[in-house]
């Protein structure tokens, strides 16, 4: 790969012909059109997110004189570059320059770029940027993007792959799921985490979709010039989704929703009783974790470990045994009830605390609660036998 460093391009040169798209949410082009910003396998602009602290700190550094860092184009021929580092801050510098947004003066005012003082406006326009023009393959110059990380936000996994497997349907892709114009994001938001722009929900649709091997779906596909498979399966996942669950809570945001999709849509449910079950779980003080309560419902209500149910603590433990033990020396039996309506050696043995372990004499799924009245102290063995009816 050839390399040649120019020290004479001017912000003024960068931004003749500077075009930013709203709806996409990128810059497009510069160098009186010479110049391709954002390269399809370039991340969506980001600078502008978080109140745009980002974008204003490029425009404070370029008044102040603050080296902006390398900025790396990729030279196709002598009329056609493409940003490969630096498409951020060419971004900011863009929107600025086309008054898309303010920076706060010494006064705390807003202030656009046409409503500056001459001076600074030459100031801004005449800093000239530090470029590496590189000249390679393809190949060789994906490869290389792959392993930079100079910009100010490291590149994400789905950013790398999204560099690499760059093509149609990575376009066509980002269209619909990058997009935060994209209006269904909002309701794929319950189910999804993540930001559209950092690419968390093409990260997800791909991970559905290809049950968990997105690198080589994504090399799979690289050139298909559709994303019907990868939308509607999406699409499948999410209505069968909010047609079990008619309630939205918070905690269903991020589970793999994926593969409940492939272990349950088979099954039928009935959308009313599992509203019931599910305010029942979520009003259950012994439900510790509610992100379980949805496999545990979509399950038939049998996998209890799904929803880490409260256990009896220490206290209430040392006092049933106390009771227990108490009570059992007494009557010369067994301090572990199922030991004492044996008939082996175990029938009069007084336990340790340490041997035994804390039962619900009524099961918690048949509605026993973990109150101290509930709990009995069983030896090791029978409490397993027990738990595993
Ligand atoms: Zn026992």
């Amino acid at each position: 790969m050839q390399t040649n460093l120019k020290t004479d391009i001017s912000i003024k040169a960068i931004c003749e012909g500077f075009v930013y798209n709203e709806l996409e949410g990128k810059g497009l082009f510069g160098l009186s059109g010479k110049l391709t910003i954002q390269p399809e396998y370039q991340r969506n602009y980001i600078y502008a997110e978080g109140g745009g602290k980002r974008e204003a700190a490029v425009i404070e550094s370029v008044l102040k004189g603050y080296p902006l860092g390398l900025i790396y184009f990729n030279k196709i021929n002598d009329n056609a570059f493409e940003v490969l580092d630096g498409q951020q801050r060419i971004t900011s510098i863009g929107r600025f320059v086309s008054d898309k947004f303010a920076i706060q003066d010494a006064d705390g005012l807003q202030q656009y770029f046409t409503g500056m003082a001459a001076d600074k406006r030459d100031l801004i326009l005449g800093t000239k940027l530090l470029v590496y023009e590189c000249e390679g393959t393809e190949s060789e110059i994906k490869e290389w993007f792959r392993t930079i990380n100079i910009a100010g936000v490291p590149l994400n996994e789905q950013e790398l792959l999204n560099a690499v497997y760059s093509g149609p349907f990575v376009t066509l892709a980002k269209e619909v799921f990058s997009n935060s114009q994209n209006a269904s994001i909002s309701k794929w938001s319950a189910y999804v985490k993540g930001a559209a722009i950092r690419q968390d929900y093409l990260a997800c649709a791909l991970d559905w979709v290809s049950k968990g091997d997105v690198g080589g779906y994504m090399s799979q596909h690289r050139h298909d010039k559709n994303i019907i498979q990868l939308s509607l399966h999406f699409n499948d996942v999410i209505n069968w989704v909010s047609s079990v669950f008619t309630d939205v809570e918070s905690e269903m945001r991020g589970l793999e929703w994926g593969r409940l999709y492939e272990e349950y849509h088979r099954k039928p449910y009935n959308a009313k009783a599992v509203s019931d079950e599910l305010q029942k779980l979520y009003g259950d003080a012994y439900v510790k974790n509610r992100r379980g309560v949805f496999e545990y419902i979509l399950g038939g209500s049998t996998d209890t470990k799904l929803l880490e149910i409260r256990v009896f603590d220490e206290a209430t433990k040392k006092t049933v045994y106390a009771t227990q033990t108490k009570k059992a020396s007494t009557k010369k039996e067994s301090n572990c009830p199922l030991c004492a309506l044996g008939h082996d050696a175990n029938k009069q043995k007084i336990w340790s605390l340490s041997d035994m372990d804390a039962d619900h004499v009524s099961a918690w799924s048949k509605g026993g609660s973990t109150h101290i009245k509930n709990c009995q102290m069983l030896c090791k063995t029978h409490n397993r036998v027990k738990g595993n009816r």
